[in-house]
């Protein structure tokens, strides 16, 4: 997702536009509270506070959006990652290596992961994998 627009002016056409996009990806992918609210990146509220739709379009034409919120991963981004499927580390930033800005993936890696994880050949992965 492009977020090259959270730098531009909050007056300008281009921030007000990514921020409309920012605001449709969070309700669709991220955590929606029951009354309807996200969390609200902006500088204020640091993601601690749920706000609607509205509110955080206005607090983010007001005060900007967190710099360093680079990964929204409080409204959808890279959403698998925050159900590890267990507590190492290195699992969490293996995804988020695989996956880009859209939560899709960049690479098809995974293949080459297992093998460098399980010594095997490419060609006898698909065969094996099973039998691990
Ligand atoms: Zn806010």
């Amino acid at each position: 997702m492009d977020k090259s627009w959270v730098h531009f002016e909050r007056t300008s056409k281009e921030f007000h536009e990514g921020l409309c996009l920012f605001l449709n990806y969070a309700f669709e992918n991220g955590f929606v509270t029951e009354d309807n609210k996200v969390k609200c990146p902006c500088k204020e509220c640091a993601n601690i506070h749920y706000k609607t739709r509205d509110e955080i379009y206005d607090d983010l034409v007001t005060c900007g959006m967190l710099r360093s919120y680079t990964v929204w991963y409080h409204h959808g981004e890279g959403f698998r990652t925050t159900f590890p499927r267990n507590l190492g580390a290195e699992n969490i930033n293996a995804d988020q290596v695989i996956m880009d800005n859209n939560g899709e993936e960049v690479g098809d890696d995974i293949t080459g992961m297992l093998r460098d994880a399980y010594g095997l050949r490419a060609d006898e992965d698909m065969i094996n994998f099973e039998n691990i």
